[in-house]
C-alpha cells in the first residue's frame, strides 16, 4: 500500500481541505504517515495569502530535495493556493516538485498521482471552479470531538489587498440540509463541538436564497442532539446583520465569541480595501453584539501598512483597539498580492514605517489582553477539554465558550468532557485555572 504524509498551511480552510485530501487518499488506498521519510507521496496544502506564508513553504519543500535522491521514487505534491496561484510556474521555483493541484482539483487527486508516478514528465491540473464541493467528498477527521464544517467556499468580496476570491473562486454556498445532516454524523460518532468555515460566513446562502440564511443555519444546528458547542469563522462586518446576532444571542449551542476583522481603523483606508464599512458602522456593530450578547468575546485581524496609511491613519486604528478591547487580535503587515488592486496603489508605505507600526500595535493589544485576562481571575468557567497543554505535559488545556484557552492540572479527564474550571492565574495569552 501506497503512504502518503500531508503538511498543510494556513488558515482553518486548508485544515478543513486537507481532511478532505485525507478522506480520498484513504478512499483510494493510500495510508497516512505521520513523517516524510516514510511516505511515497508527499503533498504540501498550501497558503498564499502573505509573501511569508510562500516564503515557509518554499524553504520546507526545499529541505526535502534529497528524499528524492533515494531508490525509492518518492512525489512531491503542491497543492492548495498557491498552487492555484503559481499553477505550472511552480514547477520552477521548485524542480523537485512532481505534481500540482488546484484548490478545486481535490476529488482527482488519485487519478493525479498515479499520472505522476507512471509518467515520467510532471502533472499540473488545475480547475477554475470546483465540480466536487466538499460535502460530496469523504473525509478523514483529525479530531473525533473537534469538527470543521465548510457551509461556503470561495468569496465575491474582493477586498483591495486579498488574493483568496482568486484562488479561490467565487463564493457557493453548501446545501443546508446536507450541513445538518452532516453535523449529525459527526455528533453521532461522538463529535461535541463543531467551527463552521466561509471566508464570510455571514453571507451564507445568498448564492441560492438571494438573500443570507446565516441565521437559519445557526438556529437549525442549534438544535442539532448531542451537539455541545456551535463556533464559526470568518464574520464580514458588513454581512454581520442583526437576525445573526438574535441566533447567537437565543441558541444555548453558539457560543459568545464573534471573530471580526476590522482590518483598519480609517475611513479613508477601509474605503481603498473595499471593505464595505466604516470605523462608526463598526462600532455600531459592536455596541449591538454587546448589547444583546453581553458576555460576547470579540476577536479581529488588524493589518498595518496599507497603502496610503498615514500616521493619522494609523491612529485611527490604534484608537479602535483601544476602543472596542478585543480579546484577541491577529496582526499582519500588508503584503503586495500580485494580481490584487491594492499593488498598484501610489503611496506604499516604506518597510521601516510598517514594522514600527506593527510593533506599537502589538505593544497596545497585549496589554488590553493581560488587562482582560487578569479580571478573569476567579471567576468560573465551563471548558470543554482539547488535549494535553503544549508547554506542559502535565496539564491539560481547553476553551472556555469564549475562546479563552485554560490550562489546568488534570488527571482523570478526558478529551472531549467539559469541566467547570476556576481561573487562578492569568498569563499573557492564556488562563491558568484549577477545576472546581
Ligand atoms: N475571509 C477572512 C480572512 C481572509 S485572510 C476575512 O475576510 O476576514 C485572513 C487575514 O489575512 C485577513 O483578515 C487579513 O487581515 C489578512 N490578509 C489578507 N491579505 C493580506 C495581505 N495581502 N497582506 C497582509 N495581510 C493580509
Ligand atoms: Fe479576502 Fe476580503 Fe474575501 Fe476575506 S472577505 S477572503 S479578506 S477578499
Amino acid at each position: 500500500m501506497k503512504k502518503f504524509f500531508l503538511k498543510t498551511f494556513g488558515c482553518q480552510m486548508n485544515k478543513s481541505d486537507s481532511e478532505r485530501i485525507a478522506g480520498v487518499l484513504l478512499h483510494a488506498g493510500l495510508d497516512p504517515v505521520p513523517e516524510p521519510q516514510q511516505a511515497d507521496v508527499l503533498i504540501f496544502n498550501t497558503c498564499c495569502v502573505r509573501k511569508h506564508a510562500e516564503d515557509r513553504l518554499l524553504g520546507n519543500v526545499n529541505s526535502l530535495k534529497r528524499l528524492k535522491n533515494k531508490k525509492r521514487k518518492v512525489i512531491i505534491a503542491i497543492g492548495g493556493c498557491f498552487a492555484q496561484k503559481q499553477k505550472e510556474e511552480v514547477f520552477t521555483l521548485m524542480p523537485h516538485v512532481d505534481l500540482v493541484f488546484g484548490t478545486h482539483n481535490i476529488s482527482h487527486l488519485p487519478r493525479l498521482i498515479s499520472a505522476a508516478q507512471k509518467n515520467s514528465h510532471k502533472v499540473c491540473e488545475i480547475l477554475e471552479s470546483c465540480d466536487a464541493l466538499p460535502h460530496k467528498l469523504p473525509v478523514k477527521r483529525d479530531s473525533k470531538f473537534f469538527g470543521w464544517v465548510p457551509v461556503s467556499i470561495g468569496c465575491n468580496n474582493f477586498c483591495s489587498y486579498c488574493v483568496v476570491p482568486y484562488v479561490r473562486g467565487r463564493e457557493v454556498s453548501l446545501p443546508l440540509e446536507q450541513i445538518k445532516v452532516d453535523v449529525g454524523k459527526f455528533v453521532s460518532h461522538g463529535g461535541k463541538e463543531i467551527t463552521l468555515l466561509g471566508q464570510n460566513v455571514n453571507s451564507y446562502g445568498r448564492d441560492f436564497y438571494g438573500e443570507s440564511r446565516f441565521d437559519q443555519l445557526l438556529k437549525e444546528l442549534g438544535s442539532v442532539e448531542g451537539l455541545e458547542r456551535i463556533r464559526f469563522t470568518t464574520s464580514h462586518p458588513k454581512d454581520l446583520n442583526d437576525r445573526i446576532i438574535d441566533a447567537i444571542s437565543i441558541q444555548s449551542k453558539i457560543c459568545e465569541h464573534v471573530h471580526l476583522p476590522i482590518q483598519a481603523g480609517s475611513d479613508r483606508v477601509l474605503k481603498l480595501m473595499n471593505r464595505g464599512y466604516s470605523g462608526s458602522d463598526y462600532l455600531q456593530i459592536v455596541e449591538k453584539i454587546r448589547e444583546k450578547i453581553p458576555e460576547c468575546s470579540l476577536s479581529t485581524d488588524i493589518m498595518v501598512g496599507f497603502p496610503g496609511e498615514r500616521e493619522e491613519d494609523f491612529e485611527r486604528t490604534l484608537d479602535m483597539v483601544d476602543e472596542v478591547r478585543f480579546e484577541q487580535a491577529f496582526t499582519f503587515i500588508y503584503s503586495p498580492r500580485e494580481g490584487t488592486p491594492a499593488l498598484n496603489l501610489p503611496d506604499q508605505v516604506p518597510e521601516a514605517s510598517k514594522k514600527e507600526r506593527f510593533l506599537r500595535l502589538v505593544e497596545l493589544q497585549d496589554k488590553i489582553t493581560w488587562e482582560i485576562n487578569k479580571s478573569l481571575v476567579g471567576r468560573r468557567f465551563k471548558v470543554l477539554t482539547e488535549g494535553i497543554a503544549k508547554k506542559d505535559k502535565q496539564m491539560l488545556f481547553g476553551r472556555t465558550r469564549t475562546g479563552k484557552v485554560v490550562n489546568f492540572p488534570a488527571s482523570d479527564i478526558s478529551i472531549g468532557t467539559t469541566v467547570e474550571v476556576r481561573i487562578v492565574k492569568a498569563l499573557k495569552k492564556s488562563l491558568l485555572g484549577e477545576v472546581c
